[in-house]
């Protein structure tokens, strides 16, 4: 720590009612407006509603303040060396790492997207579904530094982003439908030049983002798993970080009461089932609607944008979804039947 993260850094402010912090200082830029447009035209451009604001983050900033923050109240931190094993022993976890062995009565398994221990250890779904991103950082005077933008019509199966941050742009391209990434050279050499950027700008750096796919067990006998290890990201809009800061919250609350409980293994074992029912009542019900809108929308993206997107209610109903005033539920049914009926 700190550590580069490709990420392009948006999560909405929301997310700070969990912290007992104040997370501002992480924050790098306050995003008042977003854009969309469709192969760079036809925008639509919409003012964040006051109370749904949106930031960006610097993963590398945001992380290392969070592990500052758990240090400060006694966490210990062993940075820089990787988890060898995780082993099963009677009722406690044996865990290798850098040469040190660490046993404990619980375990929170938060190794990402590439996650090795969660299929193994049975957290989550077996067999995980991935999309594909590809993230570029640019240095570059910002000409809207208050914007955020999101491009539909140049990505087959996916969109790419924009989001200004101080010094420069976190720029992205991700495909939700299929393991291939799509050509993000080819859309990066369209999008940049749309913001004054050469075509070839920034080192690009291309990652496999677990999402959202089913309703899963995320517990484990003396277990949780949470963020992309868990595969929580949202398999529409790629939101993976207030997902994953939710379910560590909500992990922690779970392993407090499993540790409390001692010996008495029913109240033990409820503790860390709770978590499973927390993480699908407040996420995963929204994310199956995420998941139906997403493959009628990727199917069909120029119909998607027109009757989804370009609507005039849709900015503000997307910022309410990304704060989590809304769930995906509460728009799905409309979206989908508008989408499938204009394709009929
Ligand atoms: C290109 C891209 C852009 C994105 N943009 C956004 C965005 O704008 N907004 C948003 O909300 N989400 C975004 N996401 C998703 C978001 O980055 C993830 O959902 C989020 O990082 C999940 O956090 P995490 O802590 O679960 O995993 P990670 O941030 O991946 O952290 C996992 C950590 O575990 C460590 N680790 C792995 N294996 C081991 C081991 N064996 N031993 C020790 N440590 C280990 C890794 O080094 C890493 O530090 C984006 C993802 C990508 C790929």
């Amino acid at each position: 720590m700190p550590r580069r993260k490709p990420c392009g850094g948006g999560m909405a402010a929301s997310v700070q009612r969990w912290f007992p912090f104040d997370l501002t200082p992480a924050v790098d830029q306050v995003i008042e407006q977003v854009r969309f447009t469709w192969c760079l035209e036809d925008p639509v451009t919409a003012v964040l509603p006051g109370d749904s604001p949106f930031w960006i983050v610097r993963r590398s900033r945001l992380d290392a303040y969070l592990a500052e923050q758990a240090v400060a109240v006694g966490a210990e931190l062993e940075d820089g060396s990787a988890v060898e094993t995780i082993e099963r022993h009677g009722n406690h976890w044996r865990v290798v790492s850098g040469g040190n062995v660490y046993t404990a009565r619980g375990l929170v398994l938060a190794d990402g997207s590439s996650s090795r221990f969660s299929v193994p250890l049975g957290l989550g779904p077996a067999r995980p579904r991935f999309a594909a991103a590809v993230a570029v950082e640019v240095e570059a005077q910002v000409l809207e530094p208050s914007t955020a933008r999101f491009e539909f019509g140049l990505v087959h199966h996916g969109f790419c982003w924009a989001f200004p941050r101080q010094g420069g742009y976190s720029i992205g391209v991700g495909t939700f439908i299929g393991r291939e990434a799509a050509d993000a050279d080819a859309v990066l050499a369209r999008l940049l030049p749309s913001l004054g950027l050469s075509p070839e700008a920034g080192e690009r750096f291309s990652s496999p983002l677990r999402v959202w796919d089913g309703h899963h067990a995320l517990h484990a006998p003396g277990a949780v798993v949470v963020g992309d290890a868990a595969s929580l990201c949202d398999p529409f809009l790629a939101e993976g970080l207030r997902p994953a800061l939710l379910s560590g919250v909500r992990a922690a609350e779970a392993m407090d009461r499993f540790l409390e409980a001692g010996t008495d293994s029913a109240t033990a074992d409820a503790a860390l089932a709770d978590y499973t029912a927390a993480m699908r009542r407040e996420w995963g019900e929204s994310m199956a609607w995420g998941r139906r809108i997403a493959q009628v929308f990727y199917r069909v993206p120029k119909v998607g944008y027109q009757l989804g997107i370009k609507r005039p209610t849709a900015p503000q109903r997307i910022a309410q979804i990304l704060s989590g005033e809304m769930g995906y539920g509460d728009i799905a049914q409309r979206v989908i039947k508008r989408l499938l009926f204009q394709r009929g």
